[in-house]
């Protein structure tokens, strides 16, 4: 493993990781909407996550900039960074499968939206979530620049912080004892600890 091919490798994640997203984006177009929540707060939080996930480390990957966060590449992080990256599409690939037409980029609930409490929703109540937790992960191994390759936890991360409990309101307020219950037997993101 080189620098180089370490960089192809996060190439390659965001190609797999919009070749999985853009059927469910384009029915996620056709599909009706009940309610919506926040809609300017959500791109703003959009935005940052973008930012983190995709700009900066774009920026470093073609430009090689910020120089000065650059530090020593180690083969053995990167291999790591790849096989957190497989994991992360995996993962990414089954969330959208299980939740089907009721995913939505923003938070919403669809007509007719259905609790999914099965698959891999059934331990963990935000597995995709999760899969962006480790494609962060996999951004930090991958590369060796402290700005670009942190970035992407940063970005994430602010997103997550500031959206999973009002999503988690939205469930409670639409679904009611059996969210609650839902809930109280599931973890948020990784199972057995959070
Ligand atoms: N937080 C989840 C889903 C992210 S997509 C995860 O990380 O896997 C966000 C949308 O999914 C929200 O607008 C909400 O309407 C929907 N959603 C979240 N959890 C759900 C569930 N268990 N069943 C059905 N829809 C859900």
């Amino acid at each position: 493993m080189t620098p180089l091919i370490a960089k192809l490798v996060w190439w390659a994640g965001i190609v797999g990781w919009y070749v999985i997203r853009y059927p469910h984006q384009r029915r996620s177009r056709k599909t009706a909407t009940a309610s919506r929540r926040e809609r300017l707060r959500e791109n703003v939080l959009l935005s940052i996550s973008f930012a983190g996930l995709f700009v900066v480390p774009a920026i470093y990957v073609t430009t090689g900039e910020p120089r000065v966060a650059d530090h020593p590449f180690h083969p053995v992080l990167a291999w790591l960074g790849t096989l957190v990256f497989a994991l992360s599409l995996l993962l990414f690939y089954r969330t959208h499968h299980d939740l089907g037409r009721f995913w939505s980029v923003t938070l919403e609930i669809r007509e007719t939206h259905q609790l999914v409490t099965t698959g891999v929703y059934r331990h963990v109540r935000h597995p995709m979530y999760a899969a962006f937790f480790l494609w962060s992960v996999a951004q930090a191994l991958l590369l060796p620049n402290w700005i670009a390759g942190l970035a992407g936890l940063v970005g994430f991360g602010t997103l997550f912080g500031l959206r999973v409990g009002r999503e988690e309101r939205m469930m409670e307020a639409t679904f009611g004892d059996a969210y609650r219950a839902y809930a109280a037997r599931t973890w948020r993101v990784i199972p057995g600890v959070f």
